[in-house]
């Protein structure tokens, strides 16, 4: 009897301790409002390059006349769906944000790669904004070509180094390097063979090579880099006002890792403007603030003070967007410039 009731406490215990443990690693990283100093104001009034983001690296490009999406990634299903079973997108969140962004107006959506928190919405999205194109790696196009309503003629495979130009965009893409692996991060160079029916496994949605995007517009440059990952060298003859810069997991690789980072970024594209994605706690819908990643993920605030040591020791100006915005893009990129 005894001994039962001490079995039963100390099984009560660990409990206790696991549930402690476990609530502490899902909290947020830290807190957005310690980084307000670098966060901008959004401004509707900008009648240039207009940008919004979506979290992760997500983002929409808008001239008022046609737009460009990076990647396509809204439904963010939560930690215990993604987990738990299969994901797919969530289509009349999807009807929502197509309306009220004008995405009619987006000519082509360029995808960095093929995991679910880049790629989930692809084949709604293609099958929903029919003269939209799909460009990224075959892996992408085997996403986005599950859905019956996508026609081949949407689907083009993205070739480092060959411009592509819609509308007023021309946009690069850039062969890239993904973050280095974690255990449930373990596919890169994997490819997604056959065309991927969803809902699907968070799993299934291999890595199937990465792209960087240079998007020139109106005289303006601005690369987008969604993973904390490169080619040694890739970046050599790129120039960028703005560079949008993946910070995901920089805080847990070694210092020497994340110099050689910011020296082949950074230092090498000698931005006006660096603005951090993939940040974010993608496992919170859109419909809340974003906010950092949770401890298990990241350390974000720890990869921000990373970046704001190299970006200010460069005289770079570092700035925050918030899944609010539309921001604007001025083009002289000067230090007031969102
Ligand atoms: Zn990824």
């Amino acid at each position: 009897m005894k001994l039962g009731k001490i079995i039963v406490a100390t099984i009560l215990i660990v409990v206790a301790i696991l549930g402690g443990m476990g609530a502490y690693l899902l909290q947020p990283s830290g807190q957005l409002r310690d980084f307000d100093a670098w966060q901008a104001k959004p401004d509707t009034s900008a009648k240039s390059l207009n940008i919004r983001f979506f979290g992760v690296s997500t983002l929409l490009f808008d001239d008022g006349q046609e737009q460009i999406l990076i990647d396509g990634f809204f439904s963010r299903p939560s930690l215990w769906q993604v987990l738990s079973s299969k994901v797919s997108s969530n289509a009349a969140l999807l009807q929502n944000i197509i309306q009220e962004e004008q995405l009619h107006r987006t000519r082509a959506i360029l995808v960095t790669h093929s995991h679910y928190d880049h790629a989930l919405d692809l084949p709604e999205l293609a099958a929903l904004l029919p003269h939209t194109q799909i460009i990224g790696s075959n892996s992408t196009l085997n996403i986005a070509r599950s859905h019956p309503g996508v026609k081949a003629s949407q689907l083009r495979r993205a070739v480092s180094g060959q411009p592509l130009q819609s509308g007023q965009f021309k946009v690069t893409p850039l062969a890239s390097a993904h973050t280095p692996p974690t255990p449930v991060n373990d596919d890169l160079g994997e490819e997604i063979t056959a065309p991927l029916k969803l809902p699907a496994k968070f799993s299934d949605f291999k890595e199937g090579g990465s792209f960087d995007y240079l998007i020139e517009h109106d005289g303006q440059q601005i690369l987008v880099k969604a993973s904390t990952g490169f080619i040694p060298g890739q970046l050599k003859n790129v120039q960028a006002d703005i560079l949008f810069l993946g910070i995901a997991q920089l805080s847990r690789q070694s210092e020497d890792y994340q110099k050689s980072y910011l020296q082949q970024t950074l230092a090498t594209v000698k931005p006006k403007i660096v603005i951090p994605i993939h940040w974010d706690d993608f496992f919170q819908p859109l419909s809340q603030p974003l906010q950092f990643l949770p401890r298990f993920a990241d350390n974000v605030p720890e990869s921000m003070r990373i970046l704001i040591k190299a970006a200010e020791a460069q005289q770079i100006q570092v700035v925050l967007l918030s899944n609010t915005g539309p921001y604007s893009l001025l083009k002289s990129a000067s230090s007031q410039v969102l």
